[in-house]
Order: C-alpha cells, then structure tokens, then sequence
C-alpha cells in the first residue's frame, strides 16, 4: 500500500500512532521501535510504500521512502500553507472519492515544493477540492435564476449572480473570475489574477465555512 504521512503521535514507549492518507482513505497503523527503524515512517508529508499486520489496529512490517515533502517545513512562505491543505485532507468524508483525491493531493504537495506562489497553489487546491464536499460553486449561470450575464458572485448563495439578480453593493466579479479560472483550470498552471490572494483565500475561507460548516486552518503564520 502507498500513502503520504498526516501526522504521527506518540503511543506507549518507543512507539508512534501514525495517520496516513492512502488511495483508500486515512489509514492508521502503529510503528514500534521508531528511533531505529521507522524513521522515515513517522515523518510528516513522507511518501512511503508499506506493509501492515493484519487486524484493527495494524503495525508495519516493512515500508519504503518514495519521496519526502518534508523540507517544505523549512520554508516559511510554505508552512502557513501545508496547514489548510493537511486540513482539508483530515476533514475528508471516509466515502469520499479517494483514488480520485490522492494523486490531486501528491500533485499538489509536488507544485507546492516547487513554486514560487504558495498563495496560487493553495487557492487553486481549496477551490477544485469544493466538489468533493459537494459544495461546488455554480459558475457556468446566475445560481437564483440561470441567467448568463454574469456581473457578480455571492458566497452565501453559492454562485454567480447576474444582472437581474445582483442587488449588493458589494463588487465580487473578481472573485467570480478567480473562482472560474482557478475551478476549470488544468492541473496547476499558474495564473495572474485581480485582486490579491489575502482577498481571494478570505471568500475561498468563508464559503468553506458556509457550505461545509468547516473552518480551516490559518494560511498565515
Ligand atoms: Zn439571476
């Protein structure tokens, strides 16, 4: 089995519980003997390969380092940023379309080490993971009313407004377009927005909130 370390804890003497997120969902399986041989187990964003003992609780047997993100805790800029991604992953439904979620999640780990927008990275991850807590935004039509002379986005209906629709005098039609860019964007691929990321992370923040009742953790340090 392959997954990417969430975290580990402390468990009796010499011992670590450790979460893993797998193509299957969280895993969590015990490390004994952490200091001489399960090192590279118990270490947070490690991507191992591993074997467990059968039953409710299992130990590894034996695993394998495939990759670590770990160095990103190095990084200040990146830090703020692994905290509301690690989240999401943790809040995931236990029936949630993993074998879908978990390459996303290790592609977003791998953008996330090389880029030099942690912002962009982070925004465009919370935004396409929407849909699997089925709160996607509606962004194709108005949301009240399905007309397509979009001209604002609210938050608390979920979707763009149109010209009949809009009554606020709040202007959120470049939220609305870093929504849509950002949702229906292939992978990572970096794109200039206009309005500034505090902004952007602030709606992407509250319509968590909102639609999923989820209050994520703080990008910033
Ligand atoms: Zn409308």
């Amino acid at each position: 089995m392959e997954g990417i370390v969430i975290k580990s804890i402390e468990y009796k003497e010499k011992s670590k519980l450790v979460y893993l997120y797998t193509p299957f969902g969280m895993k969590s399986v015990k490390a004994l003997d952490v200091q001489k041989t399960k090192l590279g187990f118990v270490t947070t964003l490690n991507q191992v390969e591993f074997q467990i003992s059968q039953g409710k609780l299992p130990t590894v047997l034996e695993y394998t380092l495939k990759k670590s993100f770990y160095s990103m805790y190095q990084n200040m800029d990146k830090i703020g940023v692994l905290a509301p991604i690690l989240d999401v992953i943790s809040h995931l439904e236990e029936d949630a379309n993993h074998t879908r979620i978990y390459p996303f999640f290790l592609e977003a780990l791998t953008e996330l080490e090389n880029t030099e927008h942690p912002l962009f990275v982070l925004s465009i991850f919370l935004i396409k993971m929407l849909s699997v807590f089925g709160i996607k935004p509606e962004l194709k039509s108005c949301v009240l009313c399905s007309r397509t002379s979009i001209v604002n986005f609210s938050i608390s209906n979920g979707g763009a407004l149109c010209d009949h629709c809009s009554t606020s005098n709040e202007n959120n039609l470049a939220i609305y377009e870093a929504f849509k860019a950002f949702y229906y964007n292939k992978g990572f691929e970096f794109k200039e927005i206009k309005i500034s990321y505090p902004t952007l992370l602030e709606a992407i923040y509250s319509y968590y909130l909102l639609h999923a009742n989820l209050k994520l953790k703080s990008y910033k340090l």
